[in-house]
């Protein structure tokens, strides 16, 4: 038997010629040697607790982001039927036209006329990110994103040689126009608002929709409105930019609110010209969404939400009444995490790490925010999980105070 090739030595000198004089040069050279792009992308600081979380027997893990209800049944057997039918094949890349005019039907209910906007179906919201990002940014230009922020959005700008700035929106998580409108300059070409928001929960209202819209209008500057959320709702109704302008991309999807992140099934409502431009680029990227998974999200997108939504309120308010004694806190208006300050006194590391000597798992506010005072914590959890938690968490800051 043949020995297997050897992989060639990082730094290896490899020779080519060059063009023009067909001369033989030799040049240090590894072959694997990473894009600048890679360089400056580090790996989420929330997988590496999901790691943790897998090494460990029996961890409360409210670090990572996903409901803690499975997909529902009907939604299961309708993307069995559709694997069953042979519904395998490539969809068109704007995704099933069932699902995108049923999609189109629920906005135009709710935002009036969308007839000059189309809804393409993505892998993902992470997917319709991803192609609105490289649609609609040269190398070079700015995109706003909150500080908290969900960690996907700094890097994809990185992705495309574009630059994330954040807009701070301490202390109360407020993405107010006058925070955004103080970081914009000649080459800020997006402004992206998340509502609710991951990691803060905060909920916009309708006033502070209506001063992002009539922002948007009077600078140019469209609004990527990232509402995976919209389901998770405590209290008052969701409220989106796109009511009050057009300026604005409306992303969402399934993976929270049919419990099936792992299906990569997201949609997009955007301007129909820069829709059909975004084909282009999922066509030769992603190419579909999952063909049967489609099928299974058509099956969920009317179900009832309301008794999730019920489990959730409770969840809220039994996390945030159990540890607003000694910690503080911004309520969460919706979502499912929640975004405390670490006891006073306490630094966010050692915080932390007293968390997980517990066995408790919660996202250092470092991985998603450029200041090292919060902690993220989802409350998607079972109800005795979340007892034992905030347990743990008045423990740890009563032993700091
Ligand atoms: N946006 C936000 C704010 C999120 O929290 C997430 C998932 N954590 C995503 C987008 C990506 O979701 P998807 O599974 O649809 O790609």
């Amino acid at each position: 038997m043949a020995a297997a090739p050897s992989f060639p030595a990082a730094h290896a000198r490899v020779p080519w010629y060059s063009h023009g004089t067909n001369q033989r040069i030799v040049v240090p050279q590894d072959p694997f040697r990473y894009s600048e792009r890679l360089q400056n992308i580090r790996p989420s600081g929330i997988r590496k607790f999901f790691e943790l979380g897998l090494s460990m027997k029996n961890p409360i893990d409210l670090s990572i982001g996903q409901a803690h209800f499975d997909t529902p049944d009907v939604v299961k057997q309708a993307a069995q039927k559709a694997i069953a039918d042979g519904r395998n094949r490539y969809t068109v890349t704007q995704g099933i036209p069932d699902l995108r005019e049923k999609l189109k039907a629920r906005y135009a209910a709710r935002f009036g006329d969308v007839s000059g906007e189309d809804v393409m179906v993505t892998c993902g919201v992470s997917g319709g990110l991803m192609l609105t990002f490289l649609a609609m940014l040269n190398p070079g230009d700015e995109v706003l994103i909150p500080d908290p922020y969900f960690i996907m959005y700094k890097h994809l700008a990185t992705m495309v040689s574009a630059t994330a700035v954040t807009y701070d929106t301490y202390p109360d998580f407020r993405p107010t126009a006058q925070r955004i409108r103080e970081r914009i300059t000649p080459r800020t070409r997006l402004i992206i608002v998340n509502s609710p928001s991951n990691p803060t929960g905060y909920a916009m209202t309708e006033a502070d929709a209506r001063e992002l819209a009539a922002l948007a209008d009077s600078t140019g500057i469209p609004l990527i409105s990232d509402e995976i959320y919209e389901d998770f709702m405590y209290g008052a109704r969701h409220v989106s930019p796109r009511e009050f302008t057009r300026s604005c991309i409306v992303l969402s999807g399934a993976s929270k609110s049919l419990g099936m992140p792992g299906w990569r099934i997201g949609w997009m409502l955007s301007p129909r010209e820069l829709s059909e431009k975004m084909y282009g680029l999922q066509q030769f990227s992603f190419v579909c969404a999952p063909a049967p998974l489609q099928w299974g999200a058509l099956a969920g997108i009317d179900l009832d939400f309301s008794q999730h939504r019920a489990d959730y309120l409770a969840k809220r308010d039994f996390v945030f009444e159990g540890i607003r004694g000694r910690y503080s806190c911004v309520r969460p208006g919706g979502s499912f995490y929640m975004f405390p300050e670490v006891p006073k006194g306490a630094k966010l590391d050692t915080f932390i790490e007293a968390c997980i000597k517990r066995e408790l798992l919660v996202v250092p506010g470092t991985a998603c925010s450029d200041r090292a005072s919060h902690f993220r914590l989802c409350f998607a959890a079972t109800d005795e999980k979340l007892r034992k938690a905030v347990t743990i968490l008045n423990e740890i800051a009563a032993s700091t105070a």
